[in-house]
């Protein structure tokens, strides 16, 4: 196996990186890239010695990582950030030829938003180091003893992050940057569909000057490696961004520790569009649900609209919809790019053939695209009932369905009868009816009139089936660091006084 191989003109090391050093693997697996299928390389394929080696290393480095001062932590995720900036091009491109998505979206978008979640959690660190904001003097039955509590935020250990392929290098950083701020070690896990930008991360994070040992990197198929990572006695803390099967898999597994768990999953979030609202913007917001090929957890799925303007709501969608180029996502003209393999190719075409016998009508869409890949037309589903497949269950495709509402309640009750509660969108021109249908919905994000627009400092998540815990900010720190309260009596008294 060679250790380094060549995409699109940039090299990417295959082997893990343990410890500060690039480690081999007795076997590989091959990395494919959607675009035409074609492998691109053969990939270090990590089991348990890995694991343990990549655990090992963090556990080894976090005592001195942990003791880094703030100030020195949050130089070095800014110096994390500049690398990731000089190389975005490099890291667009290897990302685009590894799971399909869009270049220029990576080029514009992503890739300088990774850089971002390294800035962003540099400073918001420096920010928390506010002694006003830690300390308050005991209340209570303790009022007057002048008694202080002093809150602290400990790091709690080597933090496994494990992540899918359809954002990987936005997602692990999503993770990568809040650990090391908080002061963890990390061991990185991507998916085995798209594990390449994070083997640059490595790069990148050693180039900055990043301690050897404080992030890792393995390599390798799900249970074959992620078992050991996450019944792993010394991993402190797992954050998953996956699916709902492998979620359950991997809180099995951390019950043998009872280590502390962030999952982000999947969902199958309403679009919901009132007769108030702006058409123009509400056709905008439908056909951007197709956006990397439908493969966004976030993705508002379903859409529901109100009976009155159903007919003009779905003319206008067609149109709009129909103008989308599908292809080649490294052409600055498509709009929706492969699915990540032929493997989810199949599940998607299974659940829409699935729902067309059921009685659904394609309104467009409704089969695969022969541009010369793992393509999917983009489909939107009418006549769908609620309790179907096609309604309850995640496509992650660009696969829509439309179903009409008569009034609010109906909307909310259609809106809320999944198992999942990721997101929700709403086009309504009416700001009291938006007030009144956000407090009805189970979600973890909601936006009205727009979508996709997420700050790094609020709580991001999911509520049912999408997830467990929030991150994000505050939400980030608390989750991947020990909170400590200590409280100190004044002096001249005893604890009992
Ligand atoms: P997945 O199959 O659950 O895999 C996610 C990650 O878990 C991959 O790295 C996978 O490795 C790994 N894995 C699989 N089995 C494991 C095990 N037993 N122990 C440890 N790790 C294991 O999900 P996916 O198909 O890659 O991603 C799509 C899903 O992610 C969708 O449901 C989507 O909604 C969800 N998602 C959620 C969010 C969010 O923020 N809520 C964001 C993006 C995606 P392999 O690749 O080797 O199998
Ligand atoms: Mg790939």
């Amino acid at each position: 196996m060679s250790d380094r191989i060549v995409v699109a003109g940039v090299g990417v090391d295959t082997r893990h990186w343990i410890g500060g050093e690039r480690v081999a693997s007795v076997t590989t697996f091959t990395d494919t890239s959607p675009i035409d299928g074609r492998a691109l390389g053969e990939i270090a394929r990590g089991g348990p010695a890995e694991a343990s080696a990549a655990v090992a290393a963090a556990k080894a480095a976090f005592p001195a990582w942990a003791a880094t001062s703030r100030t020195e932590r949050a130089r070095l995720l800014h110096a994390i950030a500049d690398g990731v900036e000089k190389r975005i091009e490099e890291l667009a491109v290897v990302e685009t030829n590894d799971n399909g998505a869009l270049l220029r979206s990576h080029r514009r978008g992503v890739m300088p938003r990774v850089a971002h979640n390294f800035r962003f959690f540099a400073d918001w660190l420096l920010k928390l180091d506010h002694e006003d904001f830690d300390t308050f003097p005991s209340g209570g039955s303790a009022a007057g003893r002048g008694h202080t509590n002093h809150v602290s935020w400990d790091p709690a250990g080597p933090s496994v992050l494990i992540t899918p392929w359809n954002a990987p290098l936005m997602l692990a950083t999503w993770k990568v940057a809040p650990a090391l701020a908080a002061g963890n070690t990390v061991v990185l896990k991507p998916a085995e569909w798209s594990p390449l930008t994070a083997s640059l991360l490595a790069d990148i994070a050693a180039e900055a000057g990043l301690p050897a040992g404080v992030l890792n990197v393995v390599q390798g198929y799900g249970s074959e490696i992620g078992d050991a990572l996450t019944s792993h006695p010394d991993v402190r803390r797992i954050s998953f961004t996956g699916s709902v099967p492998t979620a359950r898999h991997i809180a099995a597994s951390a019950a043998a520790n009872l280590t502390p768990l962030s999952l982000e999953l999947g969902g199958k979030s309403p679009l919901l569009v009132f007769a108030d609202a702006d058409l123009d913007l509400a056709v905008d917001l439908a056909v951007e649900q197709y956006d990397n090929a439908g493969q966004v957890c976030l993705a508002a799925t379903r859409i529901l609209v109100e009976e009155s303007i159903a007919d003009e709501f779905t003319r206008r969608f067609i149109d709009k919809a129909i103008q989308l180029t599908q292809g080649d996502p490294r052409d600055e003209a498509t709009d929706l790019g492969p699915n990540i393999h032929p493997r989810q190719l199949e599940k998607i075409d299974g659940f829409v053939q699935r729902a067309l016998a059921a009685g659904a009508r394609a309104v467009i869409g409704g089969q695969r695209t022969d541009v010369g890949g793992q393509y999917y037309a983009p489909t939107l589903l009418t006549d769908v009932a609620q309790d179907s497949e096609i309604v309850q269950e995640e496509v992650f495709g660009p696969v829509l369905t439309l179903q009409t509402f008569a009034d609010e309640d109906e909307a909310v009750r259609l809106a809320n009868d999944t198992r999942f509660g990721l997101a929700a969108t709403l086009a309504t021109g009416d700001p009291e009816r938006a007030e009144r249908v956000t407090a009805r919905l189970v979600a973890g994000t909601i936006w009205v009139n727009c979508f996709f627009v997420r700050d790094l400092q609020a709580p991001f998540g999911g509520s049912r089936l999408s997830g467990v815990g929030r991150e994000g900010g505050t939400w980030s720190f608390d989750f991947y660091c020990d909170v400590k309260n200590t409280v100190t009596a004044p002096n001249g008294w005893n604890n009992h006084g």
